[in-house]
């Protein structure tokens, strides 16, 4: 495994990065452990400013951060801009917010009186964030901001083909704080997990990515009795109800499932549409999508960026194949390219619930489209994927919406829209999806330590 970037669209080997010796690994964990000794100290307020600063800095130079996300990964760079200015939000949310979460808060506990019981957030030490490179900034903001604004530090391993978005993320909070060490970058092995989790210095573990690897370094946390998050993959259904507006759905299903080129852990992976509507709905899908351009990511007109290497393209041709090979019907549509990391856009049908390909996850525009009887067939085709993250109802009808969101099981719902992904509404799934939430107070409170503080009158009753 090389740090490499390589460029998705010309295939050009641009940069490589030596990955770290034992010795530097440790000598990023003391980074991070003495950034945090006086990042913990510093008041809420003042940590904040430095968020703010942050901030600051990413939005003065967002044409910079993007074109590295579109070098590096292959992203459109409207879909890169758009990330810059995520993080930014993100991180002047907990700008507004931060200093209230973490307010000590009084509990009436019985024989008690009213300020006796405190139940304070103390931040923890330094944290080990191993992120994916499909949204390499918005991954790495996600935990950090928070992380940061409790008075954590991370050391950051972050996915090998987007080293310079990781030395990015790493020089940016640099540049903030006028100090080193709040987020240390390491190019590490995977075997460095045992190391770093090993080490009583750092307190957890957040994983972003997929199922294998999360279990690998949620199972060395767990063996160092650390807690960990797990976000990890998805197959959200995006289930279209009879009284849905067609048109409108199927645009929505085509950005749903093509944007970032469909490498979106939340993307609409599972196209789920009742009987009566099907085949019209299908006609309108095979058509829109037919109309997307493939080409150079840097190009404001292309709207199917390559995917993020060749290697993925190769694996997600495979998948395909193994489908066609278990008889789903399989349909490209649409060229790309005979250069780059491309991949044609593809719907597959006929897909047998609870097969293989039914439970599988394509990390890439290939859409699922199954037909249901009607909605409660509609459920249970979206309850039987093993994954939970988010998941989207289709219906003009918004109660009979909502009441179908409950019935899934998921960790989000969006009505009339794709899962979203916002500044300020939390993040995570159940089941295969992965456990904790990132984002908003669920995800700030993660990874501090809720201490308790009971005061008993040293003249009461022993
Ligand atoms: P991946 O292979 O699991 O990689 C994610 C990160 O884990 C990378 O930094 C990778 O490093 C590292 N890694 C892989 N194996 C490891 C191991 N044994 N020990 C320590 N680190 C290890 O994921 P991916 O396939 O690139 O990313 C796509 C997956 O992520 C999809 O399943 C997607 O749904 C999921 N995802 C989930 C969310 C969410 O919030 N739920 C968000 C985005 C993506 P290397 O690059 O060096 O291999």
């Amino acid at each position: 495994m090389a740090y490499q970037t390589t460029n998705p669209y010309t295939g050009e080997v641009v940069k490589t990065f030596a990955t770290a010796t034992e010795a530097e690994v440790d000598a990023a964990i003391a980074k991070a452990d003495s950034a945090f000794r006086t990042w913990r100290k510093e008041p809420v307020p003042e940590r904040l400013k430095i968020l703010a600063k942050a901030a600051d800095l990413l939005e003065a130079s967002s044409r910079e951060y993007a074109e590295t996300l579109t070098l590096e990964m292959g992203k459109l760079i409207g879909e890169a801009e758009a990330e810059v200015a995520l993080c930014v939000d993100i991180l002047r949310y907990y700008v507004r917010n931060a200093a209230e979460q973490l307010t000590p808060r009084f509990l009436s506990a019985t024989g008690y009186g009213d300020t006796d019981v405190q139940l304070i957030a103390e931040p923890q030490g330094v944290l080990y964030a191993v992120e994916p490179w499909n949204f390499p900034f918005y991954q790495v903001v996600r935990i950090g901001a928070p992380q940061l604004a409790a008075g954590n530090t991370l050391i950051l391993k972050h996915a090998s083909n987007v080293p310079q978005s990781a030395l990015l993320m790493e020089r940016l909070f640099a540049q903030a704080s006028g100090t080193e060490g709040l987020i240390v970058n390491v190019f590490a092995s995977y075997e460095a997990s045992e190391r770093i989790l090993g080490d009583a210095r750092v307190r957890g573990a957040a994983f972003t990515g997929s199922e294998g690897a999360g279990a690998a370094v949620a199972t060395v946390a767990a063996k160092n009795l650390k807690k960990s998050t797990l976000e990890l993959g998805g197959a959200d259904a995006f289930i279209v109800l009879e009284d849905a507006d067609v048109d409108k759905a199927v645009s929505w299903a085509v950005f749903g499932r093509h944007w970032n080129c469909g490498q979106v852990c939340c993307s609409s992976k599972r196209i789920i549409v009742v009987a009566p509507l099907y085949e019209e709905f299908v006609e309108k899908y095979r058509t829109e999508v037919a109309k997307l351009v493939a080409g150079d990511p840097m190009d404001p007109g292309t709207t199917l960026a390559p995917l993020s290497s060749q290697s993925a393209v190769d694996e997600l041709t495979g998948l395909v194949q193994s489908a066609r090979e278990a008889g789903v019907t399989v349909e490209e549509v649409g060229a790309v390219p005979g250069r780059g990391a491309f991949f044609p856009p593809t719907i597959m049908t006929d897909i047998p619930v609870g097969s293989s390909t039914a439970n599988t996850e394509f990390f890439g525009p290939v859409s699922s489209i199954f037909r249901a009887e009607d909605e409660d067939d509609a459920i249970r085709i979206a309850n039987s994927s093993p994954f939970g993250l988010g998941g989207s109802v289709f219906s003009t009808d918004i109660h009979r919406a909502q009441s179908v969101a409950r019935r899934l099981d998921t960790g989000m719902v969006y009505i009339n829209q794709p899962t979203g992904v916002a500044a300020d509404i939390p993040f995570g799934g159940v089941k295969r999806s992965g456990y904790g939430r990132e984002l908003i107070d669920l995800g700030l409170k993660e990874f501090v330590n809720e201490k308790v503080i009971a005061v008993t009158d040293i003249d009461g009753q022993f």
